[in-house]
């Protein structure tokens, strides 16, 4: 069993800075408009260590910069939803949520004739009803939840939680989630938002957390994925695509790492997992596993 290493890309370009920060500042949104001069930087990067990418793709950056979606689509890497403008799903009802699906999908199709199989959540927020709405839209995949580190699970619908109750888990349904998490995502580790977030991390630093998840996963978790979530504007920084360049080297350097896209890892994960089989094989996250429910 190999450790496979997912490299994912959130191209939010303006999006983030409206949809997230509600940003109208326009020196605050031109942020954003640095994706659109990294991304050719990291697709030159990933051909030249012939590596497949992942890129999360809002519907308003990609009718912002279709030519840039389609070569991302031409040079073989994976697109995924990735929202409308960047909203938190949780703020809109389910016919909005439904909406900003629709109109996420509907921009990839026409920059790229995409239609993306994975969806990942602006922010990584939800709402209630998101996965049972993904499921509806036919997604195979989500990553946006942290359940996890390396090993993917089957997500749930119809959990019910408050602090007054025993947490009850509701059914797992066939949607894989890969899962993410803070500390591997370059966006609160390096970037300076006022108020908000103050990273401006030197980037050796995170070299040595990535670097040590990694190797503990190779070492521990055989068959899981690193999953590490990059944004162009933050990644394309000279400093940090040095920093990519020299992880990159890293992981090629250990035995037995393969590179895949999430979608080709969830096709191979659900070939070796399926939904029926792994209820029965005691996964934390498997509703059934324990006969724990409200307990
Ligand atoms: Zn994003």
């Amino acid at each position: 069993m190999t450790l496979s290493c997912a490299l994912t890309f959130d191209f939010d370009a303006m999006s983030v800075w409206l949809g997230s920060y509600k940003a109208r500042n326009p020196s605050m949104v031109s942020r954003g408009e640095f994706g659109a001069i990294a991304v050719p930087r990291i697709l030159d990067l990933l051909k030249k260590h012939e590596l497949p990418g992942t890129f999360c793709i809002p519907g308003h950056t990609a009718l912002a910069y279709p030519d840039i979606v389609k070569r991302i689509r031409d040079e073989g890497h994976e697109i995924t939803h990735h929202g409308w403008v960047h909203e938190n799903p949780a703020d809109f009802d389910e016919a909005g949520e439904r909406a900003n699906i629709d109109k996420g999908l509907e921009a990839l199709h026409k920059a790229a004739g995409v239609r993306p199989k994975g969806y990942r959540s602006p922010s990584w927020d939800f709402s209630e009803r998101t996965i049972k709405i993904l499921l509806d839209y036919g997604f195979s995949y989500d990553s946006s939840l942290m359940g996890s580190d390396f090993i993917p699970y089957y997500a749930r619908i119809d959990d019910r939680f408050d602090d007054k109750t025993p947490y009850h888990f509701g059914p797992n349904v066939d949607l894989v989630e890969l899962p993410v998490a803070w500390v591997m995502d370059d966006f609160p580790h390096f970037e300076f938002v006022d108020k908000d977030t103050y990273g401006l991390s030197a980037s050796t630093k995170v070299e040595e957390i990535w670097t040590d998840e990694f190797d503990y996963a190779h070492r521990n978790i055989p068959g899981g994925l690193f999953n590490v979530t990059m944004h162009p504007q933050v990644i394309g920084r000279g400093h940090r695509l040095m920093m990519l360049k020299r992880l990159i080297n890293t992981f090629k350097s250990r035995d037995g790492v393969t590179f895949s896209t999430m979608g080709a890892y969830v096709d191979q994960w659900r070939a070796n997992n399926p939904l029926d089989k792994w209820l029965k094989s005691g996964a934390p996250q498997a509703q059934n596993a324990c006969g724990r429910d409200g307990l």
